[in-house]
């Protein structure tokens, strides 16, 4: 019998899974994962920013681990030889009345510890020439960037170096209070589990009767990028978002590799593996998303009418090339042609609130432990989240 099983091998899972392997080194950990390779779903779908921490709440989850998690990331990505690109990230503002909401977000930086800075145009400027703003923009110099593949990868190799198995190939079908059931192997007692299931997290929580509150609404994200020499694009540049909302709006980023990229978009999905066309379409997904869609439409919580508005036409590469140029007007769509990777956000909407739930969800059940809503910062945050989950790890499991 295994100590640990971790169902999920994404960012979440592996950083779990490899700092129990570092403060227990004598505890059997295994990880199962359902895709044949790793870095299939968000951990290698992402935009590979390394956030700073200014956007969240300063009572959330997020605000409390993403400077943490920025400091550990780059920290591991310098041992195992994974560059980070340091460019930085500008907010700018479309139009006067986002100042006001630019001035919240600096305020939220200073009250999260994270190092922020009110600029004006000449100094955008020179930090970014090609970005607009109005009168004012907000600069963070500790946002980054790195090959999110690379680092799922690296983290996968640390695991097992450090005595951890990493299944591949092996998804979980069923599972409870000490057992989980594989689709290869079929039972096996195990003595905690932890649920990191991305997409399906809440779908295991059931098995546990933890998180039944919540259901699954997936918001797909596109992405193009730019034929651009790289490092033409120098910062990250981002929108002002709506903070009723919890995604950021269609930005610039610049890859690990120096290419200029655009997106995500936040359109809701038809299924939680939705990526292209009708593959990856689930009726049972289908069902339970018509199901919860009309209460997030009419959830006072959120403007999401306005939302789905705004993001459906996004679907329309002009369209979406036409928001990227409301921040950096030399963007043009001719130069913006190559399809990136789109992912799928594993965001979930609460039933007992009757809203989207913002901030990152961590529930003990029995003899386990489920990460509920891993969306952004997600990536950023994972080895500061596996520090908070392991230290404080059930006695005797
Ligand atoms: C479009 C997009 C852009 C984003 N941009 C950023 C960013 O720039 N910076 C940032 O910090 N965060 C970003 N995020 C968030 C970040 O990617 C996620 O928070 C993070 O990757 C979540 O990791 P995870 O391990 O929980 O999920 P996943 O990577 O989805 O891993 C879950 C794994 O569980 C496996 N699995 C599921 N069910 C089973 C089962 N029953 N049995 C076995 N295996 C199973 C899946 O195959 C999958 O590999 C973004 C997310 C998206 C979608």
């Amino acid at each position: 019998m295994s100590d640990v099983a971790v169902v999920g091998g994404g960012i979440v899972g592996l950083a779990i899974a490899d700092e129990l392997l570092r403060v227990h080194p004598d505890l059997t950990v295994e990880v199962h994962d359902k895709e044949a390779s790793l870095a299939q779903h968000a951990s290698g779908r992402n935009s590979g920013v390394l956030h700073a921490g200014f956007y969240y709440s300063p009572d959330s989850m997020k605000a409390r681990l993403t400077r943490v998690g920025n400091a550990l990331l780059r920290e591991f990505c310098g041992e195992r030889g994974v560059p980070v690109r340091d460019v930085g990230k500008v907010v700018v503002t479309r139009n006067d009345d986002e100042v006001p909401r630019l001035l919240d977000l600096h305020s939220r930086g200073v009250a999260n510890g994270v190092d922020v800075e009110l600029i004006d145009e000449r100094q955008l400027a020179e930090l970014e020439p090609l970005a607009r703003t109005h009168g004012q923009a907000l600069w963070s110099p500790s946002t980054g960037s790195a090959d999110p593949v690379r680092v799922v990868e690296e983290l996968a190799a640390r695991v097992q170096e450090r005595g951890g198995r990493v299944l591949l190939g092996s998804q979980v079908v069923a599972g409870g209070p000490g057992w989980i059931s594989t689709e290869t192997d079929g039972y096996r007692p195990i003595g905690h589990v932890v649920n990191a299931a991305g997409l399906h997290a809440d779908r295991v929580a059931r098995w546990f009767d933890v998180g039944t509150e919540y259901r699954m609404l997936p918001f797909k994200g596109l992405y193009w990028y730019g034929d651009w020499p790289a490092g033409r694009l120098q910062r990250h540049v981002y929108p002002v978002p709506d903070p009723r909302n919890p995604f950021l709006g269609v930005h610039l980023t610049v890859a690990a590799d120096g290419r200029a990229k655009i997106g995500p978009t936040a359109i809701p999905a038809a299924s939680r593996e939705a990526y292209s066309g009708v593959r990856g379409l689930a009726a049972g997904d289908l069902w339970g998303i018509a199901r919860t869609l009309p209460r997030f439409l009419t959830s006072p919580h959120h403007d999401a009418r306005a939302l789905v508005a705004s993001e459906v036409p996004k679907y329309l590469h002009s369209h979406l090339v036409r928001e990227a140029a409301e921040l950096v007007p030399s963007v043009r769509p001719e130069d913006f042609r190559v399809k990136g990777r789109p992912g799928i956000r594993a965001q979930l909407f609460d039933t007992s609130r009757n809203r989207l739930e913002m901030d990152f969800v961590v529930r003990s059940g029995p003899r386990s432990t489920h990460v509920l809503n891993a969306v952004s910062p997600g990536w950023t945050t994972a080895l500061a989240m596996a520090r908070e989950i392991v230290s404080s790890w059930p006695d005797g499991e």
